[in-house]
């Protein structure tokens, strides 16, 4: 986006406006795929009318599917994989622009933005297409991390959320050792940067040093996403995880040592080929035990040519949406019982937006999209909601997945 502005040519906000349209895919499970295609169709509709003139394909559903898409869609003026930014600028009319390095059109409201600190994976599990689509690790380096956060702070940016296919891994393919650690601090340095969060936390080989940097520096939420996807030893293997129950419990114990207090948030995938009603009270089992803060399902979605392909796809989809059910019931009992204990607490929010009659604000322990808000009367800001801003807030009620409170005077 950045290099479509410095060509002079402009951005806007509704499709129906543009001249063109890009739509940037997902091909990573059924349902995301499915998404895409309607998205696609939705577009070959406003082409027909003449809404727009160009339409063109990027992203992982376009690199892992082109020649399908080319024959079905032919509507469809471009296709483009994931990389090919200066494909989509040249074919745009524009030429790419390489000094431009680490600058970002934001599309996320500028006081929280996403810092993605390396691209693909090698991580080899069995379910997983992302690196065929997107290939294998390649970390960012650091430097040019910093400068891009640096730029992010000058847009007007207060919380950086790192995020990557596997955030653990970083600095492995270009430095020859983990270097998450690092980055943390010296991210952790940039001036005006006052939350970072880390998502996508790999639990196999996790770097213990980056627990240290996380409890010594103010800056960095204490919260941690760390996707497990199975607790049951069979599962884990066949997933090629890397990792057993009894190493995760001890890496989740090291976590809650090192950084007490912070919110572990988790996801799983629920209807792996071979998961048995016994697996699957193992899992239900450690979601009890555990008591994650923050927690997701996913039911198995079967891939081709992942290595789990083979196994075909034995669950009935009505038994997967189940086992989900009951791991989301479980789970909301955690979660109502967590945020219960929060009344009362006086806690720091950053302000996402207005709704209604309410500002909508997170507290350190949560992510954009996929964690809980904090609903503050509108009426306590006397008319200038501080969005995109941080308050001091005094929690008053509490439900399952959101917590509603009132400004500190
Ligand atoms: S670590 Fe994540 S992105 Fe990499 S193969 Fe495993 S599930 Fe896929």
């Amino acid at each position: 986006m950045s290099q479509i502005e410095a060509n002079r040519m402009a951005l806007v906000d509704e499709p129906g406006e543009a001249d063109t349209l890009i739509i940037n895919t997902c091909g990573f499970i059924d349902a995301a795929k499915e998404e895409s295609v309607n998205t696609i169709l939705e577009a070959v509709e406003m082409k027909k009318r003449g809404d727009i003139r160009q339409l063109y394909v990027a992203g992982c559903l376009s690199e892992r599917y082109r020649s399908d898409l080319e024959k079905e869609l032919p509507e469809v003026d471009r296709f483009f994989g994931v990389t090919d930014f200066k494909a989509i600028i040249e074919t745009l009319g524009g030429s790419y622009k390489y000094e431009l390095l680490g600058e970002r059109h934001l599309s996320s409201p500028s006081h929280s933005a996403y810092l993605k600190i390396s691209e693909g994976c090698d991580r080899p599990c069995s379910f997983c297409a992302i690196p065929i689509m997107r290939g294998g690790h390649v970390s960012t380096p650091l430097e040019k991390l910093v400068h891009e956060a640096k730029f992010l702070r000058e847009l007007g940016t207060k919380e950086l959320i790192l995020i990557a296919q596997d955030t653990t891994y970083y600095g492995l393919d270009l430095y020859g050792e983990r270097r998450l650690a690092q980055l943390l601090g010296e991210l952790a340095d940039v001036d005006g940067i006052e939350w970072i969060r880390l998502m996508y936390a790999y639990p196999s080989r996790f770097p213990l040093e980056a627990l240290d940097v996380m409890r010594e520096r103010e800056n960095i939420c204490r919260y941690i996403d760390i996707p497990l996807q199975h607790a049951d030893d069979a599962m884990l293997k066949s997933m090629r995880r890397g990792i057993t129950r009894r190493a995760t419990e001890e890496l989740l114990g090291e976590i809650r040592t090192h950084l007490p207090g912070a919110a572990i948030r988790t996801t799983f995938i629920v209807g792996y080929p071979g998961e048995t009603d016994a697996s699957f009270q193992a899992l239900h089992d450690f979601v009890e035990e555990q008591e994650f803060d923050r927690l997701g399902v996913f039911l198995y979605s079967q891939e081709e040519n992942t290595t789990a392909d083979i196994l075909g796809d034995p669950v009935p989809r009505a038994v997967k949406e189940e086992r989900r059910d009951a791991i989301m019931e479980l789970q909301s009992g955690i979660s109502r019982r967590k945020n219960e204990a929060r009344i009362g607490e006086s806690m720091r929010v950053l302000c996402d937006r207005v709704e209604g009659d309410f500002v909508v604000a997170r507290s350190e322990f949560d992510a954009p999209e996929v964690d809980n808000e904090v609903l503050i009367p509108l009426d306590d800001f006397s008319g200038a909601p501080p969005v995109g801003d941080f308050a001091e807030v005094t929690v008053t009620e509490a439900t399952e997945y959101d917590l509603m409170a009132s400004k500190r005077r």
